[in-house]
């Protein structure tokens, strides 16, 4: 039995001094780990994963998953053999939850027996339905925690600088996850705005203003939005309220029109709700440093499972090194991305990866060609009469039910001949992507309705409307 009559000290949750020389933070990572010779990171990671995997062995969902397979616990006995395993995704996970409500059986807690510990739960940002929940132990967020300081100090967050945080606060992780990371690894100070749904705009840009914001973190088509009300409708220089960086997840969104319009450095990331920042760009730019101490990343064909070659564009496969609650063993992602060729002038040998191209369950096969809403936004992004908002929407025509795509973007100015933009946003399309694509110009702020721009942290791109 299980004592629930004392209340868990989250300070006593963990032995902190082992935690810091196992997963050094900030700029001792830097001088440590993140130095490493890939044979060295190689072992690290091997002596990781065999823990991982005696605790992914006592949680059901993996018994299940494996053991159909006819895997035995003997079978896998260093990272090479970790092909052997089954990969899941999202749809395990969700059938896993409808088995066992509420949480599924991946998230290995009992309430009635498991001695109680410090725990919290976020979820993914789903735009549909019920978002995905995470239960983290201490050990679990801690790590994400320290993930998120080494991220931040690696794209030049200092003591007392001031970060404001434009993502929503609520259910979805990334708010909350950066504010923990900023406030126990960084010495900046979170300055915690949230989505536009829950300080405006206008406000957005009064407290930037005066309290000195130095970096930004937000989505990017939200922290456009915010330069572009800054120019056109404050009639300021968005350059003269001296941010230093955008810290951001840019996909493919263009940088440098970001940085253009800000005069402000933009570092990528690559983060989810389960494992927080996976990767991080350094101030080179120059692809994003998988931590190797904290994930194992395959970059596989998602048909044939097989890996794609050096460069190539595959699905990000997911292995946690860390988690004791819900550890990942190959889990697909869905993410699109490559391994970044070449190596970084930083000298850090840890993997990298390509920017995220777009998530394949959002991919569009139009008429024989693959389409992401993701690769339109950033060709949208570059014509200099829009202001990079858009949506797709994709429905079944005519009586062979050929599927059709609808581009409807915002125009800077509503004098400009729509017409006109249409026929030369249709013609950037068609010779960007090969395909035809219908395209409709709106007002400012026509889309956000479908979007959610304003008021949620996650922004719809893609209308769905096949039958
Ligand atoms: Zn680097």
């Amino acid at each position: 039995m299980n004592d629930l009559s004392k209340a868990p000290y989250y300070y006593q949750s963990l032995d902190f001094q082992k935690l810091w020389l196992d997963y050094p933070p900030g700029k001792d990572y830097l001088g440590s780990a993140f130095l490493l010779s890939a044979d060295e990171i190689h072992d690290m990671q091997n002596s990781r994963f065999l823990h991982q995997m005696q605790r992914a062995w006592q949680i059901p969902f993996y018994q299940r998953l494996w053991k159909t397979k006819g895997i035995e616990a003997n079978d896998i006995r260093s990272l090479d053999d970790l092909t052997l395993l089954p990969s899941f995704s999202v749809h395990d996970l969700r059938d896993s939850i409808e088995r066992n409500p509420p949480w599924g059986d991946l998230i290995n807690i009992d309430p009635n027996s498991d001695q109680p510990m410090p725990m919290v739960l976020q979820t993914s940002g789903g735009t549909t339905g019920l978002p995905r929940p995470m239960i983290y132990s201490p050990i679990d967020r801690e790590i994400m925690n320290i993930n998120t300081g080494r991220r931040l100090y690696m794209q030049g967050v200092r003591p007392f600088d001031v970060i404001q945080v434009m993502l929503s606060l609520g259910l979805s992780n990334g708010g909350f996850l950066v504010r923990e990371g900023i406030w126990k690894y960084s010495g900046a100070i979170p300055v915690m705005t949230g989505s536009g749904a829950q300080t405006p705009t206008n406000r957005q840009i009064e407290i930037m203003r005066a309290w000195k914001s130095k970096h930004l973190i937000g989505f990017p088509a939200y922290i456009r939005k915010v330069g572009q009300v800054i120019q056109d409708q404050l009639g300021m220089d968005p350059k003269e309220l001296k941010i230093k960086s955008l810290i951001l997840h840019l996909g493919v969104d263009d940088r440098a029109s970001l940085e253009e319009l800000w005069g402000a450095k933009v570092y990528d990331t690559y983060g989810t709700n389960e494992c927080g920042s996976l990767s991080a760009e350094c101030e080179y730019q120059n692809g994003s440093h998988i931590f190797e101490d904290s994930f194992f990343l395959e970059i596989l064909n998602s048909d044939t499972e097989q890996p794609v070659a050096h460069g190539e564009k595959g699905v990000v496969y997911q292995t946690t090194l860390f988690k004791h609650l819900a550890p990942l063993i190959r889990f697909n992602s869905n993410d699109i991305s490559a391994f970044a060729t070449g190596e970084c002038p930083c000298g850090s040998k840890h993997k990298r990866l390509n920017r995220i191209f777009g998530r394949s369950d959002n991919m569009i096969k139009l008429r024989g060609t693959n389409v992401f809403p993701e690769a339109i936004g950033s060709i949208i992004g570059l014509n200099k009469l829009c202001n990079g908002e858009f949506i797709c929407i994709v429905e079944n025509q005519g009586a062979n039910h050929e599927e059709k795509m609808t581009v409807e973007f915002e125009v800077l100015d509503e004098k400009l001949d729509k017409k006109e933009i249409e026929l030369n946003m249709a013609n950037q399309l068609k010779e960007s992507l090969g395909v035809k694509i219908q395209t409709i110009a709106k007002n400012l702020g026509d889309l956000d309705h479908l979007t959610g721009l304003s008021s949620q942290s996650k922004i719809r791109r893609l209308i769905d409307k096949r039958n």
